[in-house]
């Protein structure tokens, strides 16, 4: 099947500190033609979140009838709360031609890559483990055990970046942005993407 006019789904990932959402708005600002994935969770809501713009936010048995009932496309339980990824929506908006980004951990985005193989995962790492360092500690509102606590499941992060298509350093944001542009870009080359369009040209 011709995908030229399929948007594309990016998986976003990276540990704690990496900026993940700061590359994220970031690329709102360039033109990509790009729609954020929604998550639902069970986590309480932070100060300042918003209930169907951060995330979808509920209680773990609607969640769970959710998971019976097939709605997500990924779900995982991270530390004591569930986080999922709606299907329908996502393939609404690729079938548009959104290019739609998912921002999840890396377990569920082994299981995007699996329920999803023409799915693009990009992972996000800081320039040295010093910045990763300063970052997690720049955020100044937490206890030393809990900065070495995210700190190790940050590193624990970082064993498994090989598992994605791509790996980004984001030390420069404009440069990071840059990189994944380039990545969408080739992403559409690709031979699948192309070929209904240039069959068409060849056919006489
Ligand atoms: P937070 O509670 O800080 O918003 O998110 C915790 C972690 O869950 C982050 O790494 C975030 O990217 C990830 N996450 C958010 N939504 C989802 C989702 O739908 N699925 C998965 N697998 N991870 C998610």
């Amino acid at each position: 099947m011709a995908l030229e006019n399929k948007g594309l789904l990016i998986v976003l990932s990276g540990p704690s500190g990496s900026g993940k959402d700061t590359v994220l708005a970031e690329l709102r600002k360039r033109d990509l033609n790009m729609k954020q994935s929604i998550s639902m969770t069970t986590r309480p809501m932070r100060d300042g979140e918003v209930d169907g713009v951060d995330y979808w936010f509920t209680d773990v048995p609607t969640f769970e009838k959710n998971i019976e009932e097939g709605y997500f496309l990924e779900y995982v339980k991270y530390g004591d709360n569930y986080y999922g990824t709606p299907q329908k929506k996502i393939e609404e908006l690729i079938e548009e031609g959104y290019n739609v980004f998912l921002k999840i951990e890396v377990e569920g985005a082994g299981n995007v890559r699996k329920a999803f193989p023409e799915s693009v995962s990009v992972f996000i790492i800081p320039p040295s483990i010093e910045a990763l360092k300063s970052r997690l500690k720049g955020r100044g509102t937490e206890s030393e055990e809990t900065y070495k606590k995210r700190l190790e499941i940050a590193q624990d992060e970082l064993l498994r970046a090989k598992e994605y298509d791509y790996i980004v350093i984001n030390d420069d944001l404009s440069k990071c942005a840059d990189d994944i542009c380039a990545i969408i870009s080739a992403e559409n080359s690709r031979c699948n993407k192309m070929i209904g369009l240039v069959d068409n040209m060849g056919n006489k």
